[in-house]
């Protein structure tokens, strides 16, 4: 069985995107318009597929549904994970995420979605939209259907290599000049809260005012209960940024030789920074792979790079 499986992103073309993403990470995409960049997916709208080895060619559902040894036999009727990066060339709208059972319910079975935020890289004193400062329901609702924009999100700063989880129910934006890594359970399912009025060929894009009401979180939990705080001291090992009942994430430096093993069927993997090897692979910031069942109990990496790695 093979070890490391190398992935092909599938690129978001946005209203909001730039070329940043494909600059800095070195993708071979055309186009100014580039918002996300989906690089280990097996969702409908953007899917990846398997760029070298045995798989070559196949879709990451494929994989999933066809050989499920890879991922040790992990349950479950659809991949679970969608690791992306997002480059904001402009502020994205403020939005909010259903949670399983009300996606299910309300979105044709669809999963909900918690998410987490690596902040690659920031503007200096950069601010993100998490959370509201709503003390009750009948606060959000008059806020919200008078127009109190400004009132009703709250700003908090944020730094390159900040962890923040943002659970469904959290409304949130990231703004100009942010780009994140993020992992997510594997859904798109988005709530749009607040536009900022913003009118794009003559027309304003779409608001779902009621499924927002229906799942914000009131009142929102403290911005501290969002930003996870994680001291990067590993020069060559691993750091545990957040573990929860849908994923857990860490980072990985590699400088020289590092082997570690994970506690999990299989191991999403994304190149953030420098070069290096992953087994017998060559990988550079920006690649993104899984590490299959055979691998993840002792994970092989030299090189000089750093990673974020995901599993369920
Ligand atoms: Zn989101």
């Amino acid at each position: 069985m093979e070890k490391v499986i190398l992935l092909n992103p599938y690129f978001s073309h946005t209203i909001w995107g730039g070329r940043k993403l494909a600059e800095d990470f070195g993708y071979d995409e055309p186009g100014d318009d580039i918002g996300e960049c989906w690089g280990i997916s097996a969702h409908p709208s953007g899917e990846c597929t398997v760029s070298c080895g045995e798989f070559e060619g196949k879709r990451l559902s494929e994989l999933w549904n066809d050989h499920r040894e890879l991922f040790g036999n992990a349950q479950g009727d659809r991949f679970p994970l969608l690791v992306k990066i997002i480059d904001a060339g402009d502020d994205l709208s403020i939005q909010v995420h259903p949670g399983d059972e009300y996606a299910k319910l309300h979105e044709d079975g669809s999963l909900g979605k918690k998410e987490c935020w690596y902040v690659l890289d920031c503007p200096e004193n950069a601010e993100l939209v998490i959370g509201h400062n709503a003390k009750n329901e009948d606060e959000l609702r008059s806020m919200v259907s008078g127009g109190r924009w400004n009132e009703l999100i709250r700003k908090v700063k944020v730094r390159k290599g900040e962890v923040i989880q943002i659970d469904p129910g959290t409304v949130h934006s990231i703004t100009a000049g942010i780009c994140i890594l993020e992992t997510q359970q594997s859904s798109d399912i988005t709530y749009r809260l607040y536009d900022y009025d913003r009118v794009r060929d003559g027309k304003k894009r779409e608001l779902h005012l009621d499924k927002s009401l229906d799942v914000i979180t009131v009142p929102a939990p403290s911005p501290e209960d969002h930003i996870i705080g994680y001291s990067d001291t590993a020069d060559n090992g691993v750091t545990k940024l957040i573990e929860c009942d849908k994923y857990s994430i860490s980072k990985v430096r590699v400088n020289g030789d590092l082997s570690f093993a994970c506690d999990a069927g299989f191991v999403c993997a994304t190149v953030i920074n420098g070069s290096g090897r992953v087994f017998d692979k060559d990988v550079k910031k920006g690649s993104h792979m899984l590490i299959t069942a055979e691998g993840a109990g002792d994970i092989r990496m030299s090189g000089d790079m750093e990673l974020i790695i995901s599993h369920i």
